[in-house]
């Protein structure tokens, strides 16, 4: 969803084709309240008593800015009384925040969160409501409230101990209900139809169970809890691999979060696209490189894809994530997503021993065939369901290789640290996500870098490339 890609590259996959054919080659490889608040002073609702069915649904409020504030104050008290009770895990307290007159399936759903999150270190969860942004509420869609309602912007942040130095917000999308001078939440899923999704955590799901890794945490449904130490231990083989790879410029701290399926994946990750060829992915919502700030990291794993990999697969997988991760805070907008996902595939395979004609298997067949690729792959090449994804990560990784063959893995890592903080400095304080304000143009930063890095233009390095696929899989 757009909270997720607002900043650029926020979602980055690696493909499984990758990794079958990792399985398919090296099989056998190694290891192989009474919460209820009040609104004190609030004047008696004129429709208590009869519950009509026309109501006005600004519930009386029309244009009183101090009624306004008043039911702002409320709603603001309400949602920090259901943060407090989910920290301090009181059922009742957050329960009480609830409408009572709600559908008993939300009320349930509400009382499981409590007790899902039980296990989940959490540093922090607080609520931000923005008052000047609110969802229409229509009487058609609303009458069934038989109540005043309101759905002001809300957002919750969260932090894990240890793990988030800030917090990360995901988007609500909440209908508050005024009952007998009380607001309740109401539901969070009235505007879902219309774009108007309420972020869904594991927890949303089933409750949680958690394991701590030296440099990570695991996040899982107790179906999966088995599965939980030998995934900690290739992420804390692949922290120090990748550190070595990058440089040490990075929290080396890693959360990953295992949903029980795919369905529930793309829920935790706000993407509805195609997840059938992803193995995981690495996302965040926010990244700054004039600071190095990253928030709300995390490793999202697509529980059946990452089983069906052999061991080596998993290595490959596993350390592309947390590529993506270390190199996040200075990934800006004029890095093109093939440098993005070739370094993180040629971290993956550092001294794996794979073959490039098994990493690079769906490329090989179309070079074979006489079909050489005429460029390197355009960023909406690596979108979900694309036609031509593990193609697109083989092309990319096999640029990378072939730059880190010219100017070694620190020249590799230089070039993309050189396009990635292109706009650091720029145009006053550009940031990550403006794209195209600055003095250096997308393509032109690329090409600068390739001229101090590689001694060629970027025409020059990307005929090198192509003379370099065809010898290499013909
Ligand atoms: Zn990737």
């Amino acid at each position: 969803m757009r909270w997720l890609v607002a900043v650029l590259a926020a979602v980055i996959a690696v493909q499984v084709g990758v990794g079958l054919a990792v399985v398919q080659g090296l099989a056998g490889s190694p290891g192989g309240v009474s919460g209820a608040v009040a609104e004190a002073g609030a004047p008696a609702p004129p429709y208590a008593a009869t519950r009509p069915d026309t109501l006005d649904y600004s519930g009386g409020l029309g244009a009183d800015p101090a009624a306004a504030a008043v039911r702002q104050t409320a709603v603001r008290t309400l949602l920090d009384r259901r943060a407090h009770a989910l920290l301090g895990g009181d059922r009742t307290s957050f329960l009480g925040t609830v409408d009572p007159e709600a559908p008993a399936a939300f009320r349930t759903r509400q009382a499981h969160l409590v007790d899902n999150l039980a296990r989940v270190p959490l540093a922090l969860w607080t609520y931000q409501l923005d008052p000047t942004v609110e969802q229409p509420v229509t009487a058609a869609g609303f009458a069934r409230y038989h109540a005043p309602v309101w759905a002001p912007r809300v957002t919750v942040c969260y932090a894990l101990r240890g793990f988030d130095s800030t917090c990360t917000e995901r988007p609500q999308s909440l209908t508050f209900v005024r009952r007998a001078h009380r607001w309740y939440l109401g539901a969070d899923d009235d505007f879902a139809a219309s774009g108007g999704r309420t972020w869904r955590g594991l927890w949303d799901f089933g409750p949680v169970s958690v394991y701590h890794g030296r440099y990570s945490l695991l996040l899982a449904h107790p179906d999966n809890a088995g599965r939980l130490a030998a995934l900690a231990r290739l992420v804390d083989q692949a922290v120090p691999a990748v550190t070595a790879a990058w440089g040490t410029d990075w929290t080396r701290r890693v959360v990953v979060v295992i949903p029980a399926s795919q369905r529930e994946m793309a829920e935790v990750i706000g993407d509805a696209g195609s997840l059938t060829d992803i193995a995981a992915v690495a996302t965040a919502d926010y990244a700054d490189p004039l600071t190095g700030v990253v928030r709300g990291q995390r490793v999202v794993v697509n529980p059946a894809n990452l089983a069906r990999l052999g061991y080596t697969g998993q290595v490959v997988v596993i350390r592309h994530e947390v590529t993506h991760l270390a190199s996040r805070a200075v990934t800006g907008p004029d890095l093109p997503t093939w440098l993005v996902e070739g370094l993180a595939d040629y971290v993956g395979y550092l001294g794996t021993g794979v073959p490039v004609s098994v990493a690079s298997q769906e490329l090989r067949t179309e070079v074979q065939r006489g079909d050489y690729p005429t460029a390197l792959p355009a960023d909406g090449d690596f979108g979900f369901g694309s036609a031509r994804l593990p193609q697109s990560y083989e092309e990319a990784w096999l640029a990378c290789r072939l730059i880190a063959k010219l100017a070694g893995r620190t020249g590799l890592v230089r070039l993309y640290r050189q396009v990635g903080t292109a706009r650091v400095g720029q145009v006053g304080n550009a940031r990550v996500g403006q794209r195209d304000t600055g003095r250096v143009g997308r393509g032109q930063a690329l090409d600068q870098a390739m001229r101090r890095v590689l001694s060629m233009s970027y025409q020059q390095f990307v005929q090198r490339w192509q003379a370099t696929v065809v010898t290499e899989l013909s």
